[in-house]
């Protein structure tokens, strides 16, 4: 993954992004990392893993930030054109593996499109 050096603090964020299947909030990253480094550490690790296109973040309903795994992004490019899942039971958020169609539009340029769907999930439904 390019030219992140793979300190301690990296490898405990990364752990935790594989140990979860769906997004992670900022808050919930926190936390969950309290014990090993502090939130500004969290944040800076965060930045250089999103530059580096190993994570990619989206706003969720509350305008809190969330983070996911990305699969084929690289330091030059994000092409996660995916629209985020929201469920409004237990507040989950997951990537769906579905394009969207972004409109181009003659005078402008679009760098990225955020999309949440907001609804039910699988195991709430359930
Ligand atoms: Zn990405
Ligand atoms: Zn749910
Ligand atoms: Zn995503």
């Amino acid at each position: 993954m390019g030219i992140i050096r793979k300190t301690k603090s990296v490898g405990l964020l990364l752990n935790v992004f594989n140990q979860s299947k769906s997004a992670l909030s900022v808050v919930h990253l926190i936390e969950n990392l309290k014990a090993s480094m502090n939130k500004t550490t969290v944040y800076r690790i965060l930045d250089r893993l999103e530059q580096e296109g190993v994570v990619h973040s989206f706003l969720d309903k509350d305008g809190l930030t969330w983070y996911a795994k990305c699969t084929e992004c690289t330091s030059h490019e994000h092409s996660d054109v995916h629209p985020h899942f929201q469920c409004n039971d237990c507040g989950t958020i997951e990537c769906l593996s579905i394009d969207i169609s972004i409109p181009t539009i003659s005078d402008r340029q679009i760098d990225s499109a955020d999309v949440l769907l907001q609804g039910t999930c699988p195991s709430c439904l359930s």
